[in-house]
């Protein structure tokens, strides 16, 4: 590279210029080359954001349907909206999905431990109206 003081040409690796010394790794360095694994200035990154479409409706179709829509709703969103370039909103679209699927999960999961319960208890009453008193 070029020293930026006196102009003296000097080794690719040199960080001080041979000629005056003057620092050459200080100096904005000339983009020569491009870093593999470094975002490129100017060049918009694929920018990926989850946006739980599948977990939203598998929770809709197995947990609970009606806390499932919003998730869904939410989960719509997070595409149009990075299309758009609102990566912003689609962070927060993603986040709703995701908090809407765990909503419907737990409610779901809440559901089938009382309906569980529940037949274990009518299970258990049978059991006593029948058995034991004869
Ligand atoms: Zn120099």
């Amino acid at each position: 590279m070029y020293c930026r003081n006196c102009g003296h040409p000097n080794d690719e690796n040199a960080w001080k210029c041979t000629q005056c010394g003057t620092e050459l790794r200080a100096a904005p360095a000339p983009i020569t080359s491009v870093t593999p694994g470094q975002p490129v200035a100017g060049v918009p990154q694929p920018i990926q954001i989850p946006n739980y479409l599948w977990q939203s409706i598998v929770c809709t179709i197995f947990c609970c349907w009606p806390l499932g829509i919003p998730a869904i709703v939410y989960a719509a969103q997070v595409n149009g909206k990075v299309g758009k370039g609102d990566i912003e909103g689609a962070k927060v679209s993603s986040k709703n999905a995701k908090m809407w699927c765990w909503i419907a999960f737990g409610t779901g999961l809440f559901i089938v431990a009382l309906y569980i319960a529940l037949v274990a208890f009518g299970v258990l009453s049978n059991l006593s109206h029948t058995g034991v008193g004869d």
